[in-house]
């Protein structure tokens, strides 16, 4: 899909936890972005020294129904870009440019993914969930999505997961709270950070493919663990999520 260049209006945007905001875009044109699951869109802001360009993955679910182009912006202390977003008001308009990013699902074969995230980092796996839930059609394939946040009020689109796993017995949930634990905590609830709970999930090379979206911490401590694992380059694959200028 080449890269267009085009303004987005501002649709809709709520609060989806008590620090990401979802805003959901129209493209000004009329037209409706074609992306792959798993890629992200830019959006240029107007900062008082320079003009910053921002990516976010894109959160639409495909084949949903869901025209608008949707994205999920986590508060960040002093941030330049995200004060703007998080102030943004229906009708206003921004510069974007997309589809972007090679952070997508291939044609690997029966295998177990093992999506990793921190944060608004999930966001590229439930766009995954169509395609992810064709191939888990096939009891050859398996899904161990791990989740990494503060607190439960934090769980970004955590609804959306636990129906998968109900659906699939193929399809495991973890959660990693750094902070505190649910009161009733599930039975693949866990407290610490993500790359705390590698072990737990008994990693193949021979087997798995991992994918790492997030906090750069997180990504560069799990690519480490699978690297000292054996793990081939291209089965590790990573999205940080740090600003470009
Ligand atoms: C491919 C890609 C996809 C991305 N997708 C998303 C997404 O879906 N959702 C999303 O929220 N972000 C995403 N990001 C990150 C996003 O592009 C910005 O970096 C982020 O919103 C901060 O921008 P800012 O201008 O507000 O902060 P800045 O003004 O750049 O940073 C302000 C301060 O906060 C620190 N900081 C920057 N980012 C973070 C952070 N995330 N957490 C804590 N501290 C931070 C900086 O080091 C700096 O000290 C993505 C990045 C990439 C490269």
């Amino acid at each position: 899909m080449a890269v267009q260049k085009f303004e987005v209006v501002l649709d809709s945007a709520r609060m989806i936890t008590p620090r990401v905001r979802e805003l959901a875009f129209r493209r000004k044109d009329g037209a409706v972005l074609d992306f792959e699951p798993g890629q992200f869109i830019s959006v240029m802001i107007q900062s008082p020294e320079k003009l910053l360009r921002r990516s976010y993955s894109i959160a639409t679910v495909p084949e949903s129904g869901d025209e608008l182009l949707r994205i999920a912006v986590a508060h960040v202390e002093g941030g330049r870009a995200t004060s703007h977003l998080f102030a943004m008001q229906p009708g206003d308009e921004l510069p974007a440019i997309g589809p972007a990013g090679r952070f997508v699902l291939r044609d690997d074969g029966h295998c177990r993914y093992v999506l990793l995230a921190t944060g608004t980092g999930v966001t590229p796996y439930r766009a995954f969930l169509p395609e992810l839930r064709r191939r888990l059609k096939d009891p050859k394939n398996s899904v161990d999505l791990v989740l990494g946040v503060r607190n439960p009020e934090e769980l970004l689109y955590g609804e959306d997961f636990l129906a998968m796993e109900e659906e699939f017995g193929n399809f495991r949930f973890f959660a990693c709270y750094s902070r505190d634990m649910p009161e009733t905590p599930r039975e693949r609830d866990r407290k610490g950070y993500v790359q705390e709970h590698l072990d737990e999930l008994a990693l193949d090379p021979a087997h798995d493919v991992i994918y790492l979206c997030g906090n750069p911490g997180m990504i560069d401590a799990a690519a480490e663990y699978c690297d000292k694992a054996g793990f081939p380059i291209a089965n590790v694959r990573r999205e940080k999520y740090v600003s470009s200028n």
